[in-house]
């Protein structure tokens, strides 16, 4: 499989293991826009959020409560964001779905 995550998930890319469990990977992004960047993904190879079929929805909201378990060991208390890029219009660079969770400094809306 010719996926950049995939290739961390299976440890032939290098990448610091933050999380991990059955499920899901997390680790920080190689380029962090926020203090805290932190990268959580399936373990199972999901194009993007856009293809998580009915069989995935343990397993999202199970990245999704692991997110903010991170948020919590981070001590983002102030608040922070999550981010899911789907897609070319979404902004998705890397085709592997991933929840971006960034904090430690204050966020701005709109988005670029
Ligand atoms: P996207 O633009 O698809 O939402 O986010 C992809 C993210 O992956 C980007 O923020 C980018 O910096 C990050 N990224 C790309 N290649 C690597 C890599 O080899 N290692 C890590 N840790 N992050 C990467």
């Amino acid at each position: 499989m010719d996926c950049l995550f995939c290739k961390i998930v299976s440890g032939d890319i290098p990448a610091t293991r933050v999380y991990e469990d059955e499920q899901v990977l997390a680790f920080p992004d190689i380029h962090p826009q926020a203090p805290t960047h932190l990268l959580i993904i399936p373990k199972k190879h999901i194009r993007s959020h856009a293809e998580a079929a009915a069989g995935d929805k343990e397993m999202l909201g199970h990245l999704m409560f692991a997110a903010g378990e991170l948020a919590r060991e981070k001590k983002l208390d102030g608040g922070y964001r999550l981010v899911i890029n789907t897609g070319p219009d979404g902004g998705q660079t890397v085709d592997h779905m991933h929840v971006h969770l960034l904090g430690g400094r204050p966020m701005h809306w709109p988005p670029g």
